[in-house]
Formats: structure tokens, sequence, C-alpha cells
């Protein structure tokens, strides 16, 4: 099978791969064209996954496909933008159709669930990886960035943390499952949902947001510094899902929760009057911690006195 024949047969003729509402060329031409109201503006952003880096060496396809879109489609959720189209630029050693046909179904039920449309791409030969281009539209003016935080803001979570840091030591040897709470963390690992309806109802609502893939810590720095504000975050108020705290136990989970990375929810700060009509949607959401003048991260405990610890999120090239 050639590079041609591949792309028809996998990507091309896929479903999210078809025609539709603001895509007026997808694949098959040097460039896609995308349609854009006058009112509204493209965003758009990259991620690369490296295997041995960003997944197992020798990762199930289908789960593959699916995690590689969840996580490019969450950063579209942390701008609170509406998903439009998405180009993949992937790296395969070999061009085996069934390892094919299985990336090629989770990253089509994916996008399907996503609302996102592939408009073309790149094939080429080589160790596995693939980078993801995604492109959403917000109402000009819309978008929500790392540096509105205001003094006086709640810090919030869209729902629990520390999942997929939980998952890690099975997902990286491949064991077999023990039982259903560590199949739910996999699953959190492999198939994040990115909480793009979330993101679109913070519009007007949140004053900064971003999804967690550093870890909260790491990630609350990132708003911290962009909306030179303090930030204190509490400890006893972090969402733990009862599967995590089974498996792991509540200060290994805490722990998960504080630096694992690879959740994909959103962090977001909102003046607090905002809060019970957006719980009342979104039960899942959590009140973590607080915005105030100053600088840097503080991990409060329940007495509300400071944990010292060093605050850091994973860093490449470190
Ligand atoms: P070019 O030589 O102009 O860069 P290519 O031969 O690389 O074009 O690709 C042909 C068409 O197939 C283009 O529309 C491109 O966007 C698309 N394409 C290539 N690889 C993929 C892929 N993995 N997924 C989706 N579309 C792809
Ligand atoms: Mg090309």
């Amino acid at each position: 099978m050639d590079e041609f024949a591949l792309i028809r047969q996998f990507f091309a003729a896929a479903p999210c791969a078809q025609p539709g509402t603001g895509v007026a060329f997808g694949i098959g031409d040097d460039c896609a064209v995308l349609d854009i109201a006058a009112h509204e503006q493209l965003v758009v952003s990259t991620d690369t996954l490296v295997a041995g880096v960003h997944f197992p060496a020798e990762p199930p396809p289908a789960l593959l496909g699916e995690r590689a879109l969840a996580v490019a489609a969450s950063d579209l959720a942390a701008m609170g933008a509406t998903p439009l189209a998405f180009t993949l630029a992937l790296t395969l050693p070999v061009a085996s159709s069934d390892w094919l046909a299985a990336f090629a179904g989770g990253l089509n039920r994916m996008a399907i669930a996503c609302g996102l449309r592939l408009i073309g791409g790149d094939t080429t030969r080589g160790p596995l990886s693939l980078t993801l281009t995604v492109f959403g539209r917000v109402p000009v003016g819309k978008a929500i960035y790392r540096h509105g935080a205001r003094p006086g803001d709640w810090l919030c979570v869209g729902g629990s943390l520390g999942d997929a840091a939980g998952a890690l030591p099975q997902v990286l040897s491949a064991q077999a499952s023990h039982g259903s709470d560590s199949d739910y963390l996999a699953g959190r690992y492999w198939s994040p949902q990115p909480q793009l309806v979330l993101g679109q109802a913070l519009r007007d609502k949140a004053t900064a947001m971003l999804d967690i893939s550093d870890g909260l810590l790491g990630d609350c720095a990132h708003i911290a510094n962009a909306s030179k504000v303090a930030i204190d975050v509490h400890l006893a108020d972090l969402p733990l899902s009862a599967a995590l705290r089974n498996v792991c136990g509540l200060a290994q989970a805490r722990e998960h929760a504080l630096a694992g990375g690879d959740d994909y929810r959103l962090l977001f700060t909102l003046p607090p009057e905002h809060f019970p009509d957006l719980h009342a949607s979104f039960p899942e959401i959590a009140h973590i911690g607080h915005v105030r003048s100053g600088a840097s991260v503080h991990l409060l405990d329940a007495q509300g006195l400071l944990i010292p610890r060093e605050i850091r999120g994973y860093r490449h090239f470190d």
C-alpha cells in the first residue's frame, strides 16, 4: 500500500473527513479552505505526540487515535472555542492495514464526538509520532486567555483530578486491569473527554482558563504568572474520584491531583457570582481556591495554613 492509497483508504474515506459546515474544501488539494464568518475569529493549536514520550512505545492504536485528538481538542475547549477542523501529520515506521484501520477508527470516533472535521495532513515514514493541528472559532473578542484572572475570583476545575496519573503504572506496563476502578482510571488516561461544552459556557464568565496538561500546581502557575496575581489552592477541596481513592489511597490521590498531568480538565478563574448557575448546569465543577493580589501559587491545608512545596509542572529538556 503506497502513501496515497493509505491516505485515501484510512483518512479521506473516514466519516469525519466528509464535507461539512465551515469546510469549503478538505482533503485532496495543496491546502484545505475554511469558511470563517466576519464576526468570528479563528483559534488554532498544534500538539505533537511522540511514542515513548507522550504515550507508551507500542500503544493500542484505536486508543491512541482517540487520545491524540482528545488532547488536541482540549486546547480548543480551554479557549472557549467551538471546534471546526483538524489536520493530522502522521509518521509511521510501517504501514500496517490493521493498525491503521484501528487508529483511524479511534480518531474518527473522537472527531465525530467533538465536531471536528479532518481536512488534511501529511504522511511520512519514521519513528511513530503524530502532530495534530486543530482549528476552532469564537465570536470576536470572546476567547478566554490565561491572563485575565483578578483578585477576588474563585479558582475552579472542570472535574476530578489525578485519574490519568493514577492509571500510569497500569498503562506504562500494559498490565491487565485489576478491576473496575483500574478500568475507569485507564479510560480517563486513554480517552480524556475534552470539556468543549463547559469551555463555551464559560464565555463572558471565566476571566482566565487553560486545560490541565502539566499538573494542577504547574498550570496554576501559568495563570498566576500571566495574570500577575497570587493563587491559593485548597488541598482539602480537590475533587478526587472514588476510583482514584480506592486504587491509591487519599494521600497519593491528592499527590496525583496536584502534580499529575494528562487529565485535560479545564482550570479557570471566575467571579464568584457566576458559580451557582454554572454549578447547576455542570455539577462536576469544583471550587478549589482563590485569586488574590500578589504572586505565585500557594498550597493551603484545611486550616488555611501554608503547605511548603516547590511548584513546577512537567518540562521537556529539563
Ligand atoms: P502535498 O504534496 O501537496 O503536501 P500530500 O501528498 O502530502 O500533499 O497529501 C495529499 C492530500 O492528502 C493533501 O490534501 C493532504 O492534506 C492529505 N493528507 C496527507 N496525509 C494525510 C493524513 N494523514 N490525514 C489526512 N489527510 C492527509
Ligand atoms: Mg505533504
